[in-house]
């Protein structure tokens, strides 16, 4: 595996965003995000001795909670820049909140094989160990290795490297949040060296997103028990697009099943799993509102896509076109990235 970089390496774009490792004490009140992209760079002890050129900006100032699609979208513009000009890979340094969700965008639009790695702290620079200093240490070292190249977008922290298609928040406060429950994490930064355990398969990259379309309004649904559904129309009717987190492997109460057909039949909707890892089934069961029931009614297979990464995809696709066929087609590449479909 990759040596730690030791003869200098040409430019790693560093690009802040905001977030918990950027917060400082306001007042008497909590922590907000103050602190420059350069501040952080400044504060990490060990990562000159990497010999790696860093370029260095601030582009958003916020809790991660607060990024946009749109926000994201023209990050992605920025980096592809950057690698256009020759960085190697670039480092994001954003809130913990979103990167699930902001690190999958970027994986999707990143066109290039330079990798983009998401980093984060748990911990603000004002608490004892604060993790950003580690964590940005590390996400450089991967950033700068050629063993990173063609991953689409990483997310580093306490040591670990995890894609970005897998990746979740799973704890509020621990340092070791993330975690890949499919599959694991692809590897670790140890002792300052790149050690990958795992590889996906192949990368889904979906069409460019078209820029001239605002972002599609695509909304969220959870299954819970004993909901009849009745709300389901009238939140639909707001939307370019929907996605469910269903139950299980796919499966949401037979009161749904009326409203959700009805739906499916006017704007695309996507069934995903709310159970955190797994696929979603497409032939086990057969009752209403089974995955097999949904199918037949129209609705897709989020596969092996947690519903926030559904959701996200969808958007992404919608700017382009609402074809039931091509989005299946499109949602089933994307799971594939993840474990091809063999007997
Ligand atoms: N707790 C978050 C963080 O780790 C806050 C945010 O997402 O900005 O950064």
């Amino acid at each position: 595996m990759s040596r730690r970089q030791v003869a200098q390496v040409p430019g790693v774009a560093v690009v802040g965003l905001g977030g918990t490792i950027a917060m400082a004490q306001a007042g008497n009140g909590g922590v907000i995000p103050s602190l420059s992209a350069e501040d952080l760079v400044a504060a990490v002890p060990g990562l000159a001795g990497l010999g790696v050129d860093l370029a260095v900006s601030s582009f958003r100032s916020q809790p991660g909670t607060s990024l946009t699609v749109e926000d994201i979208i023209e990050l992605a513009d920025v980096l592809h820049q950057q690698f256009t000009d020759g960085a190697v890979g670039a480092v994001i340094t954003q809130g913990t909140d979103t990167i699930e969700e902001t690190a999958y965008l970027l994986d999707l639009l990143n066109a290039t094989e330079a990798p983009i790695v998401v980093t984060g702290a748990m911990r603000n620079p004002t608490l004892a160990g604060a993790d950003g200093p580690a964590n940005l240490l590390a996400a450089v070292t991967v950033a700068a290795s050629p063993h990173a190249r063609g991953l689409g977008c990483l997310v580093v922290l306490a040591d670990e490297i995890h894609a970005a298609a897998r990746v979740r928040k799973s704890h509020t406060m621990s340092p070791s949040t993330f975690i890949s429950p499919n599959g694991g994490p692809l590897g670790y930064v140890v002792e300052g060296y790149v050690r990958l355990v795992n590889r996906p398969a192949h990368r889904y990259r979906p069409p460019a997103p078209n820029r001239d379309q605002p972002v599609p309004r695509v909304g969220l649904y959870t299954a819970t028990l004993g909901d009849d559904g009745g709300l389901l129309p009238a939140l639909a009717s707001h939307l370019d697009g929907l996605v469910i987190a269903a139950f299980g492997a796919g499966h949401v109460p037979q009161q749904w099943v009326a409203n959700i057909e009805e739906i499916a039949g006017r704007i695309p909707v996507v069934f995903a799993s709310r159970t955190g890892s797994g696929f979603t089934a497409t032939d086990t069961y057969g009752f209403p509102g089974s995955e097999s029931d949904l199918i037949a009614r129209g609705l897709i297979p989020a596969g092996i896509l947690d519903p926030y990464k559904a959701r996200l995809l969808l958007q992404i696709l919608l700017t382009t076109t609402d074809s039931r066929e091509s989005l299946r087609t499109a949602l089933a590449a994307a799971t594939d990235d993840l474990g091809t479909k063999t007997r």
